[in-house]
């Protein structure tokens, strides 16, 4: 119970039978792996919170391991969001614990480097890898972050880790916010055996023990604010899957914590009335981590539905801009990236048994976009451009992939780029990748970290939030999503989040 008497609880949407009107310390807008952590550490220190999130929670019962199925449940527009400009398909969860239900539980710290350098582009004082870490101990100790044991990585990490000795990359087990995983790779279509330790699933109940009330199927549409100061925030609950708005809802609040996730953050911002946004950077600078990736098959059967989805990485290019993963994605959604039609895609698909599929991601600071609000709705509108050098790196690490693949001793790389034989037969061959013209149409991208659309920064002139989360000219204002990042944390971006909502969470508590 918390200070106010208010016990924690949470409601669904078969509950809201009249307009709901609730007060708070703090109202937070998301229960992604920044809201969660906000609302429950800001409960545990005595703060009546509200956690507002638009989507159900889900239980095992809920979870379609159909990937295109899972899809439009889980996912905002079904799954099928991508940018203009260049298109690529980018996800984002609706549910409570945000992507953290559907991810692959990847928990990296950023580099030193990468946050030395933020530090020193974005005018940042307190954002060292030494500043972070307490709050990386902090976040991974409750979430129960380790490395991937070796008796669930089987043969599709394993044959990653023998091509990186082969050919002298670093690599490493991945460490996952999991406890008991095993390695059913399911992750995407939300984990069965609960031992991901997603937001639902950890934080989210934490912060209720603590006397957090948390509302779910709550779409909050609008920052109420008076001056310099904001007041609460209203919307309406919708309901599951089909968005069907039904009673209103209205939580005075004196600090408000955005963190509804870097496309839908800038949105609301934009629709209360172009709230925090002096600077005009609000819904700018959007990046991306584009990813691609390779399919090996092997003389022998891999058994690539079992083992952790993603279990095994190379840090070993992220000075060069590139991150290479292990991988496992559903049949169905699997397929879509099968080259040929007829018998030749039928032979393609019957050799999933015995393939591995490993990707890259790509840290991409040069190419930019911009999240922009639509007239009506809240879904937001994206425009995103491939910078010609960023795409060369993509094409780089799409070429270590395959020779690694080799390395590791698959008989062919079916490799997805256009206007190339569907598959390479030797290491040679891809050799192609060097000498051949590759633009960044005959790619395909797809990208699921997305970031910097409100990006902090020292200035007030150039950024949205100050290092702390706080919004620039709103004094009780916080965004603690993946927008704050000023640019990419040159890995998996969530345990940054979570770290970065830590420190929010504690400023706020020090300061209220
Ligand atoms: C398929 C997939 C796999 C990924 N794998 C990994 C991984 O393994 N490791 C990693 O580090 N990162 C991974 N990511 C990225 C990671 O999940 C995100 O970076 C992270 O979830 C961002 O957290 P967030 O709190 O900023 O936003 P989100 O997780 O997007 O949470 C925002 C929440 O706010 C809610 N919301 C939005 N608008 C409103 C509104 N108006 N009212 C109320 N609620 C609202 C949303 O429904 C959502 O639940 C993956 C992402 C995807 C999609
Ligand atoms: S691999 Fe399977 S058991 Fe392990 S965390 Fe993912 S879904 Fe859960």
């Amino acid at each position: 119970m918390t200070t106010d008497g208010t016990r924690g609880d949470v409601r669904v949407f078969a509950q809201y039978d009249r307009d709901v009107e609730e007060s708070c310390d703090v109202a937070v807008v998301g229960s992604g792996p920044g809201g969660a952590v906000v609302a429950k550490e800001l409960a545990e220190a005595g703060r009546s919170v509200v956690l507002l999130e638009e989507g159900p929670p889900f239980t095992p019962d809920d979870f379609e391991l159909e990937g295109t199925r899972s899809m439009t449940r889980t996912m905002r527009e079904a799954g099928l969001r991508a940018t203009r400009g260049y298109v690529m398909p980018t996800m984002q969860a609706i549910c409570l614990g945000g992507g953290s239900l559907v991810n692959s539980a990847i928990c990296v710290r950023s580099p030193e480097k990468t946050l030395t350098a933020w530090c020193d582009d974005y005018e940042l004082e307190r954002t060292s890898r030494a500043d972070l870490d307490p709050h990386y101990d902090a976040v991974a100790s409750f979430a129960g972050v380790a490395p991937t044991p070796a008796n669930v990585l089987g043969a599709r990490n394993l044959l990653f880790k023998r091509a990186c000795d082969e050919l002298g990359y670093s690599s490493e087990p991945i460490a996952r916010n999991v406890r008991g995983c095993r390695g059913s790779g399911e992750c995407f279509t939300g984990c069965r055996t609960r031992a991901k330790q997603s937001m639902d699933l950890s934080y989210v109940p934490a912060a209720i023990r603590a006397g957090a009330r948390v509302l779910t199927s709550a779409q909050a549409q609008q920052v109420l604010a008076q001056g310099s100061r904001a007041t609460g925030v209203a919307g309406r609950f919708v309901a599951p899957f089909s968005g069907r708005p039904s009673h209103a809802f209205r939580v005075k609040a004196k600090v408000v914590v955005l963190a509804a996730g870097c496309m839908a953050t800038p949105v609301l911002l934009r629709k209360s009335g172009n709230l925090a946004n002096e600077s005009g950077q609000v819904g700018e600078n959007l990046q991306f981590h584009p990813g691609t990736a390779a399919m090996g098959v092997f003389p022998e059967p891999t058994h690539p539905q079992f083992g952790a989805t993603q279990g095994y990485q190379s840090l070993h290019f992220v000075s060069e801009g590139f991150k290479l993963e292990t991988l496992w994605t559903p049949p169905g959604l699997l397929a879509v990236r099968v080259p040929g039609f007829g018998d030749a895609l039928k032979r393609h698909l019957a050799e999933i048994p015995f393939c591995a599929e490993w990707d890259a991601i790509v840290s991409c600071n040069r190419s930019l976009g911009r999240v922009m609000p639509r007239r009506s709705g809240l879904d937001p509108a994206l425009v995103w451009k491939f910078h010609p050098d960023d795409f060369q790196i993509l094409v780089r690490a799409l070429g270590v992939l395959v020779e690694m693949l080799f390395a590791a001793g698959a008989k062919k790389v079916v490799h997805g780029v256009h206007g190339l034989p569907d598959a390479f037969c030797a290491r040679e061959e891809a050799e192609v990748l060097r000498t051949r013209r590759i633009g960044p149409t005959d790619v395909v991208c797809a990208a699921n970290h997305a970031f910097s659309t409100t990006r902090m920064h020292g200035n007030p002139r150039h950024g949205v939030v100050d290092e702390l989360g706080r919004c620039h000219g709103i004094e009780n204002l916080y965004v603690a999503d993946s927008g704050v990042l000023p640019r990419s944390p040159s890995v998996n971006p969530m345990l940054t989040v979570m770290a970065l909502a830590h420190r929010t969470a504690l400023t706020i508590a020090e300061r209220t």
